[in-house]
């Protein structure tokens, strides 16, 4: 349930952000600096004081030196399920200052933070902490002579970098399995974000989790993160961003020959078909394209209807979009908030003229907001086009923004799903099982969700075909990203080994 009481109190983001390396919180002294701004009123919150090489240096020295002298990787597993624990209680007692500073930064509603990212964020822990708990190894017999067994060990540094559209909830979801299966961590947050993942690490520290094992260094992707993911301390990346940026940054990885996991991003088909529950269909296109102010990967922001039902369909979709409450994300009642950062919310817009241009027809939106003066208020926006070469339907625009095609025949909607360079989710909508199996088998994505929109399987996995990514997040996925896999082979009995050298 979503909590959309009005807000029991405000709190201060801390006033200046840059590193917490080795449990030592603020960094060096001097260094670039950029200030974070509330997207709802662009006033400044906070100051970044960004991290250069020889912070990130610190910072991944601290972690390796928690990795490799101390007993961090090596503790029993209830050990160090009592120490997270710990730690995620002090977090669980600040549940509601979080999410006020999440929402400062990004322009989420609050009451969707407080009511499902916040608990997304202890529940990865929980379910990771379950995951190390049951997790095990393997043993082959097949040979009498020998019993051959396989225990999984922790990698060692782990780099994650997270992105700004769900700071918390997406980097808790690798920093969990990172911690549980006895990584060390350096977290860098999106430069345009960084308020909510700074202080959800301070009191992961505060609670208890030991210097070093995990440390947070702040600053633009280019310098900070280029600097983090080259570093030859680190031993495994994961990122979560764009498809450009995961590119080159499985091109640095690559020279360390360091492992990788790339959650990147989508143009996910939504496919409506004539037989689909008229209302279920209708609320599930719109929950897929709005949530979270349209700055999700998951989006379904290709929204293909069947030629019969489209004209209907899209009318009272463009009937709903009207009624869909713009507004301060602090405000209970409001549904989308503001884009996270000025660049952004322009980049969004600018889809409208590339759309029109090419020969789409503006269906509603593509306007600031009404009554906003300042703010990164963007009024929802959907637009019919003729073709699926038009850029709207081919790059990520990530926001609040819907671009509906229209489609004849099963075999089409699989085809004009497919054309696309990325492969994150697919949705289908149908009454008809064989239609539902026939476009749930032909989409090449990762995920496909058949009558239901957004629903996050935590122990299924999630991660991308084709440019969406690379790996799986899931129980399985996690174990295998986040230790290394060691055979050892003993002999059941003496042996008579074969001798040579014996001239
Ligand atoms: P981004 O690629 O701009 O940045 C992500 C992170 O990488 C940030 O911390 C950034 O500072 C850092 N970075 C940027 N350039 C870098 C470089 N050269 N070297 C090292 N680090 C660098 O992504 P974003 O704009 O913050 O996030 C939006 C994107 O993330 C969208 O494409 C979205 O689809 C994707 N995303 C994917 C998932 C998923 O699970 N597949 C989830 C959320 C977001």
């Amino acid at each position: 349930m979503s909590d959309r009481s009005s807000p029991a109190a405000t709190f201060t983001p801390p006033p200046r952000i840059s590193s917490i390396v080795g449990g030592r919180i603020g960094g060096l002294a001097g260094g670039f600096e950029i200030p974070v701004i509330n997207p709802a009123n662009e006033a400044q919150i906070s100051t970044l004081r960004e991290d250069g090489a020889e912070e990130v240096d610190a910072a991944v020295r601290a972690a390796r030196a928690a990795f490799d002298t101390t007993d961090w990787p090596k503790l029993e597993l209830g050990e160090r399920k009592a120490i997270i624990r710990r730690a995620l209680d002090h977090v669980r007692g600040h549940a509601d200052e979080l999410a006020y500073l999440d929402c400062l930064d990004t322009g989420v509603p609050l009451w969707d933070i407080r009511g499902r990212k916040i608990g997304r964020v202890l529940e990865n822990f929980d379910f990771f902490l379950e995951v190390a708990s049951t997790a095990a190894g393997q043993t082959f017999q097949q040979n009498p002579k020998y019993i051959t067994y396989v225990t999984h060990e922790p990698v060692g540094v782990a780099a994650i970098l997270a992105p700004w559209n769900s700071p918390m909830s997406l980097a808790s979801m690798q920093i969990a399995p990172a911690l549980a299966f006895g990584n060390t961590v350096v977290v860098k947050p999106s430069e345009q974000t960084p308020v909510s993942l700074y202080r959800l690490v301070e009191l992961l520290i505060e609670g208890g989790i030991p210097a070093g094992v995990i440390n947070l260094v702040n600053g633009r992707g280019p310098v900070t993160g280029a600097a983090l993911v080259e570093h030859p301390g680190v031993d495994l990346v994961k990122f979560i961003g764009g498809t450009e940026t995961g590119r080159s940054i499985m091109a640095s990885a690559a020279k360390g020959l360091k492992k990788v996991g790339l959650e990147l991003g989508g143009k996910s088909a939504n496919i409506i078909f004539a037989d689909a529950d008229p209302e279920d269909a209708l609320n599930g296109a719109l929950l897929g394209i709005y949530s979270n102010n349209g700055q999700q990967c998951l989006a379904g922001s290709r929204i293909l209807v069947q030629r019969s039902i489209a004209e209907d369909f899209i009318a009272r979709f463009v009937e709903r979009v009207k009624k869909i409450r713009v507004g301060d994300p602090l405000d209970p009642k409001t549904e989308i908030g503001p884009l996270a950062f000025k660049q952004h919310y322009e980049r969004v817009l600018s889809y409208v003229d590339i759309a029109v241009g090419q020969g789409a027809k503006l269906l509603v939106g593509g306007e600031r907001a009404p009554g906003f003066e300042k703010g990164n208020y963007l009024s929802p926006t959907a637009v019919l086009a003729p073709s699926n070469d038009l850029r709207v339907c081919q790059e990520e625009i990530f926001g609040p923004f819907a671009t509906f095609l229209i489609f004849d025949e099963v075999e089409d909607a699989i085809r004009i799903a497919n054309e696309t360079k990325f492969g994150l989710v697919g949705y289908v909508w149908t009454q008809n099982i064989d239609t539902a199996m026939r476009v749930s088998q032909g989409m090449r994505t990762g995920t496909v969700w058949v009558n239901s929109p957004l629903v996050r399987e935590v122990r299924a996995p999630f991660g991308g075909f084709k440019e969406s990514g690379i790996g799986r997040d899931s129980a399985m996925g996690a174990l295998e990203f986040y230790t290394e896999e060691k055979t050892t082979t003993i002999p059941i009995e003496k042996l008579t080994l074969r001798k040579i050298g014996l001239g």
